[in-house]
Order: C-alpha cells, then sequence, then structure tokens
C-alpha cells in the first residue's frame, strides 16, 4: 500500500498530529474485526483530507467508498458545523461499523450514509446536487465511471480527490485490472481542460483536482 519508504512513512506520521480518540479507537477496531483493514486511509490521508477541506472552506463533500467512516469523519471534522458530508458504500458490516463512531461523534451529524453502489447513489439519490469536495475511494474499477458521473455535480473551484492513485506504484507498469484503470484516469485527467491537477505521493498516491 505504501509508495514511500516505509521509514520516511514512520517519520511523517510521526511527526504529523494525532488524529482525534475516536480515530484511533475505530483503527484499532477496524484491525481487530475486518477482513482487510489496510483499506482504512490512516492519519497522513485523514489529517490531508481534513486540512484540504478547511483550506477550501467545503461545506458540500461526497465520499464515494466510506468502509469504516475513517476518511469520513476526517472529512467532517473539516467541515463547518452546517456542513454536510454524504458518504456511500454497498457493505453492510464496515457500515454498520461507521454509523456506531458516527454516532459517538461530535462531527457525526454532519454525516449522511447511504448503503448503495454509488453509481447508483449518483444516479438516484444526488440528482440536482452539487458538491465543492468529492472524495473518491471505493471499487478501483470503476474510478473512470465515477469521475464522469461526478465532474458534473462539482462546482466551479471545487476539488475532487482520487485516492490510491498510484496502486502501490502497479501504476508505473502492470496488467491488473485495476491498475490500468487507475492509470488511465491519471492519464486522462492530466490532460483534461476540464480541471486542473496534482498527483501527490503521499501514502498510495492522491490525485487532487480542481474543476476550472
Ligand atoms: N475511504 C475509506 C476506505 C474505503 S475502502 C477510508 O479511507 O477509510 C473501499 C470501500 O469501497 C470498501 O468499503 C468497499 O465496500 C466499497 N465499495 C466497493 N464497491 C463499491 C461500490 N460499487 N459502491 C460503493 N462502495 C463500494
Ligand atoms: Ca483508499
Amino acid at each position: 500500500m505504501l509508495i514511500t519508504n516505509q521509514e520516511v512513512e514512520k517519520y511523517c506520521h510521526a511527526h504529523t498530529q494525532s488524529e482525534p480518540e475516536l480515530l484511533l479507537q475505530l483503527s484499532r477496531e477496524t484491525l481487530e474485526t475486518t477482513p482487510i483493514p489496510q483499506m482504512l486511509s490512516g492519519r497522513l490521508v485523514g489529517r490531508l483530507l481534513k486540512l484540504i477541506v478547511q483550506l477550501s472552506r467545503s461545506k458540500k463533500a461526497l465520499e464515494i467508498g466510506m468502509f469504516t467512516g475513517y476518511s469520513a469523519l476526517s472529512i467532517a471534522e473539516g467541515l463547518p458545523p452546517d456542513g454536510k458530508l454524504i458518504t456511500c458504500d454497498v457493505d453492510e458490516r464496515s457500515s454498520a461499523i461507521a454509523r456506531s463512531y458516527f454516532a459517538r461523534s461530535p462531527h457525526g451529524h454532519k454525516i449522511e450514509v447511504i448503503v448503495q453502489d454509488a453509481l447508483k447513489t449518483i444516479e438516484k439519490n444526488l440528482a440536482g446536487k452539487t458538491f465543492d469536495f468529492v472524495f473518491i475511494d471505493a471499487d478501483k474499477v470503476n474510478y473512470r465511471n465515477y469521475y464522469e458521473a461526478v465532474l458534473p455535480k462539482v462546482e466551479k473551484g471545487g476539488l475532487i480527490l482520487f485516492d490510491n492513485a498510484l496502486l502501490s506504484g502497479k501504476v508505473l507498469a502492470t496488467s491488473e485490472r485495476d491498475a490500468l484503470v487507475i492509470a488511465s484516469v491519471n492519464e486522462l485527467v492530466s490532460r483534461d481542460e476540464r480541471v486542473e491537477n496534482v498527483l501527490i505521493p503521499v501514502r498510495d498516491g492522491i490525485n487532487l483536482l480542481r474543476k476550472k
């Protein structure tokens, strides 16, 4: 999962301020009770999401791929008290964990959870809605579909962030389907005149886009 040298990653972790205690608990429970806990984004990505939400003064956020809610709570922390995050996932078990932590967080009231396929959610539940911050982190084979479905709903100047944009470095050379899709999205975005972007090699890579 990590793209940077492990010692550097450790150092960055140690020199990034801690997430709140509730998120540390959530990380522990995810590690102990879910089959693929590495999907949880963790301190570096979480603190970065919160900071970017704050810097951009975003108020209407969307997340695609919630898992146990770590990134959702990090985004919600950066939102103002009247801000809102809509997040979705297909998995009932991890969604139940997420909900239990949202209920215990001072930022949980900002979060609406939709347990349903993300493309269906975008089409059915988000008709007429717009967003100023979108975090895309669900099934990688659909990254391109998510991009095209979400871009018309992003306001001018709004942000889209793709997680796992480097997929352990596999985007550089691979025949794996996930990596091929992510590589094609990275390629598309870098030439797309509808957006400006920077591909940041933090953790597993974050592609940060601003809609023109
Ligand atoms: N953002 C989370 C991690 C997400 S892991 C964090 O940083 O902690 C990816 C998630 O995408 C998984 O929970 C998986 O169930 C979900 N997912 C997979 N296919 C999906 C789909 N079609 N629609 C919505 N969510 C999906
Ligand atoms: Ca991820």
